[in-house]
């Protein structure tokens, strides 16, 4: 197996062919060749289910941009290491700090995305959650992508390529990259091939973890990741009343708010400290008081950044915990209709055989389809107690 900067897009040979090609065409454009139209593309779409590694894709695709051994990514060179560290000067990664991509935001970045690159190779712009793109911001991208400077490349990720995802025109001027959910078999091979991980462990882990080896790495390694899971399994069966209904729905979202904090207590605190170094450097003097004036605002935008870059956080969190109890009612359902897949929370399958016993196909999926619309109202900007609460008297009453 390969260890270039593809490889941990286990089990996507044809998409990882395709990304390989326009690389190498790229590289080839680079050094000043002539090559085949069609053979790069300026705009590029990864399409696919949660964990099925649309960033992973794009980044790597991104890396092999940059790779200083012709394009190959090969993972060890300078180019490489510095886009996958995410710190090379000219690939930027767009997070929406909060619920969506503003105009203002985008502007910024297509002004700098056609900017020559400074290592001589592309600009590149990674938008994760591209389907979070104001209408407007969309309209300041197309711009972009319709006339895209010589050497730059968008790289946008979005769940699908439907409409409520991303709109006609810029889907028509992008190349599609369809990347599948990965069985957990494959997965699992490659924890035990590539990071040594016990077999066992790694089988477990790939399942739980739906395919998503990044997941299915934080489980193997994570206690507390593996304690919060054990907890949203445990859910189903602590439903036994309208009030329990209400206790667990607000410990859900308890626990989602306390991951979502300390996932970015560190990072919030370097960037303030920083901010507020770069502001004190020049904090005494003549015009002192209006720098300070100037200072205040540039803390309370950091502020606001980070208030709602928490509030993502939280809403990540708390998808992901929905994610793992619609899998354990996705079990319950496998087993009452007898299906010939794999259940993905083996170590609770004695949980969901006696769910199947109790309840009937259809109010089981009568209680994953309560997951799947607590999912989408949050989505939706439902606020979260709401929702998850809405949830549990569904789960319930089944
Ligand atoms: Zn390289």
């Amino acid at each position: 197996m390969s260890h270039g900067v593809f490889s941990d897009l286990v089990g996507q040979d044809e998409a990882v062919e395709t990304l390989r090609r326009a690389a190498g065409a790229a590289a080839r454009v680079v050094a000043g060749e002539q090559v085949g139209s069609g053979s790069m593309t300026h705009a590029w779409i990864f399409t696919g289910p949660p964990g099925a590694g649309r960033s992973l894709a794009a980044r790597a695709f991104a890396a092999a941009l940059e790779c200083e051994r012709d394009g190959a990514g090969c993972g060890e060179c300078h180019g490489c290491r510095t886009v996958l560290g995410k710190t090379h000067a000219d690939v930027r990664f767009v997070v929406p700090e909060g619920l969506s991509i503003g105009v203002g935001e985008m502007r910024a970045l297509v002004l700098r995305a056609a900017t020559a690159p400074s290592g001589g190779r592309w600009q590149v712009v990674v938008i994760e959650d591209a389907d979070r793109l104001t209408e407007a911001a969309g309209n300041a991208l197309l711009k972009a992508i319709e006339e895209p400077p010589p050497r730059t490349v968008f790289l946008l990720c979005t769940p699908s390529t439907h409409p409520d995802d991303i709109s006609v025109t810029i889907r028509s001027r992008c190349r599609v990259v369809a990347l599948r959910q990965p069985p957990a078999d494959v997965v699992a091979a490659a924890l035990v091939e590539r990071d040594g991980m016990a077999a066992d462990t790694a089988f477990w882990a790939a399942a739980a973890a739906q395919g998503d080896i990044t997941r299915a790495r934080l489980l193997a390694a994570d206690p507390e990741a593996r304690a919060r899971r054990e907890a949203v399994l445990a859910v189903p069966k602590r439903l036994t009343g309208v009030g329990a209904c209400f206790d667990v729905a607000a410990a859900l979202v308890q626990s989602a708010k306390a991951e979502a904090a300390a996932s970015v207590v560190d990072f919030d605190a370097a960037e303030r400290s920083a901010l507020e170094q770069a502001l004190g450097a020049g904090g005494t003097g003549r015009g002192a008081a209006g720098a300070m004036r100037g200072a205040a605002g540039q803390i309370k935008d950091l502020e606001k950044r980070q208030k709602s870059r928490a509030t993502r956080a939280q809403r990540d969190a708390l998808d992901r915990a929905l994610v793992d109890l619609a899998g354990f009612y996705r079990d319950v359902l496998v087993t009452s209709l007898r299906a010939p897949v794999p259940v993905v929370h083996g170590d609770v399958a004695p949980q969901s055989e006696a769910a199947a016993r109790k309840w009937t196909a259809e109010s089981t999926l009568r209680r994953l389809e309560a997951v799947l619309a607590c999912r989408e109202s949050i989505n939706q900007n439902v606020k979260p107690e709401i929702a998850v609460e809405a949830m549990m008297l569904g789960l319930w009453k089944g």
